[in-house]
């Protein structure tokens, strides 16, 4: 893998440039170039992984301890009343920067520019059932 390929890596190593807000041995926090609603923050990892399906446990729990670590930060700063908290796996689901992000993004109301809605069904029993059972046994 390049690292000359990937915008991450290269804010990672300094050679571009990023509003920073945390950054220790194991990731970088800073501020996403194009602000959702104000304070909208990404953490990487510093270890290049295309998204978070390809990470092992261990790699993913280092970096929610930082997104814990640094939502409560913005939180503070920003005063927002609440956040969401989002990461993009593969095109299909949005992702355009391959190179794990966790978004923070604080809000203030609901009608920011950040709308995510959940089409609901009604309850299949059965179908449940055997989906929660083929996830178990994968
Ligand atoms: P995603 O769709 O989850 O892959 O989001 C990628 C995010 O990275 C977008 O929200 C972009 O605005 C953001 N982004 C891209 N380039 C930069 C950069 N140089 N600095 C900060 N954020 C960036
Ligand atoms: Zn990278």
């Amino acid at each position: 893998f390049m690292v000359d390929d990937c915008i991450f890596c290269k804010i990672i190593a300094g050679d571009i440039p990023s509003s920073k807000v945390y950054e220790d041995e194991e990731v970088i926090a800073f501020l996403d170039i194009s602000q959702v609603t104000p304070g909208h923050t990404l953490v990487v990892p510093k270890k290049h992984a295309r998204n978070l399906l390809e990470m092992d446990e261990m790699a993913t729990a280092q970096l929610f301890a930082r997104v814990s670590k640094v939502a409560k930060k913005v939180a503070t700063a920003t005063q927002a009343k609440g956040m969401n908290i989002i990461s993009n796996m593969e095109e299909v689901s949005g992702q355009t920067v391959f190179h794990t992000h966790i978004h923070i993004i604080p809000r203030y109301s609901d009608q920011d520019e950040l709308a995510i809605s959940f089409t609901e069904h009604e309850p299949n029993f059965d179908q449940l059932a055997v989906l929660a059972e083929k996830i178990q046994n994968s």
